[in-house]
């Protein structure tokens, strides 16, 4: 039987290297050969740090990591009617029953049938292995302008990003806020450029700010000696505020600068996950007329219409990739990521 080497993560910043059996593809499945494998920070904050790994939609079952996964059709299983050998694909990677109207609509994050879920890299095979098992219906075209890498940035972050782009509903009448600048942040920010929104982004990590600069983001503001954030973005929209503001960095001052910044009838995205909030609603809130909304990953179909995007513009968001290993090289790659200063780290076989 042929084997493969696969990464899992035990917990509390231990990495192992494992042999499993190569899988084979059952109905409606295919085998992918994997080219880029990206590691995302929430595989840091629920699988790698932590000495308990999570529950529900997070809960890590000890299978193989990675799941922002970008490969090579090698095999298709019986049934298979949309792929075949040789195509380039993405992985959405959450895999849901299929029927539920979450499913249904695309949204697989949120598939109700809670037995049927199952993410690659959390509780089904992900991306950190030589091969990963696929369904069909949780493949996207990876079309030949992009990159492998490209398509690995796209199965969660930059998706991420976009559904927050959407439910903003950014354009090029807005100025966009956007606090945090972490692989996210940044996808976020290249992508309302892209639509041609001006965006201001803070972040306090002075290596972040620098790759963003360095990646066409021009306006990006640090802590800055004893001037308080909201005086320093006040001065950038003439005390008018922002029509959006995205908040990627799940810090409570994060998101509280949001609101605070947001224009009246402003549109307010919360994406960055963990960490808590709280502020005075009618202030910041109701008396503003804001619209705040959650969002979390994004749909199929939005997968689809990024890459094609994508394309559009020109954009390659495996520029925000920093650092590039092998598979046997994982070890490095989590170590150097868990610094928290670098942009997207990713595991590559070509
Ligand atoms: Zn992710
Ligand atoms: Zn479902």
């Amino acid at each position: 039987m042929a084997t493969m080497h696969g990464v899992v993560l035990p917990g509390d910043r231990r990495l192992d290297m494992r042999e499993f059996p190569v899988p084979d593809p059952g109905h409606g499945q295919v085998l992918l050969r994997m080219k880029a494998s990206s590691l995302c920070g929430s595989d840091l904050r629920a699988i790698y740090r932590p000495h308990d790994q999570g529950t529900g939609p997070e809960a890590y079952r000890g299978v193989i990591a990675g799941h922002e996964p970008c490969g090579i059709i090698e095999q298709t299983g019986p049934g298979v009617r949309r792929f075949k050998v040789g195509d380039r694909v993405i992985v959405y990677h959450i895999a849901g029953c299929g029927l539920c109207r979450e499913c249904r609509s695309g949204w697989m994050i949120n598939c109700t049938a809670t037995s049927a879920r199952a993410a690659y890299g959390w509780q089904r095979a992900g991306g950190h292995a030589e091969f990963l098992l696929a369904d069909e219906y949780t493949l996207v075209a990876l079309p030949d302008e992009l990159t492998y890498l490209d398509g690995s940035m796209v199965a969660c972050g930059v998706g991420t990003a976009y559904a927050a782009c959407c439910r903003a509903g950014v354009s090029g009448r807005d100025r966009v806020l956007i606090t945090g600048l972490g692989p996210v942040g940044l996808g976020a920010a290249l992508l309302c450029q892209a639509m041609g929104a001006k965006v201001v982004g803070v972040e306090y990590v002075p290596e972040r700010r620098e790759l963003a600069q360095k990646l066409g983001i021009m306006d990006v503001v640090g802590p800055s000696n004893g001037v308080d954030m909201k005086t320093v973005l006040d001065e950038k929209t003439q005390g008018l505020g922002f029509e959006v503001a995205i908040d990627c960095s799940g810090n409570a001052d994060a998101r509280y600068l949001c609101l605070d910044a947001a224009r009246e009838w402003g549109r307010v995205v919360f994406v960055g996950e963990g960490g808590t909030v709280s502020f005075a609603p009618s202030p910041l809130l109701l008396h503003k007329q804001l619209t705040l909304y959650g969002s979390w990953v994004c749909s199929v179909p939005q997968m689809e219409e990024l890459v094609e995007h994508l394309v559009r513009w020109g954009l390659h968001p495996d520029v925000m990739v920093t650092d590039r290993f092998t598979l046997d090289q994982a070890k490095e790659a989590y170590e150097l990521f868990d610094t928290g200063k670098t942009g997207k780290v990713a595991i590559v076989w070509e």
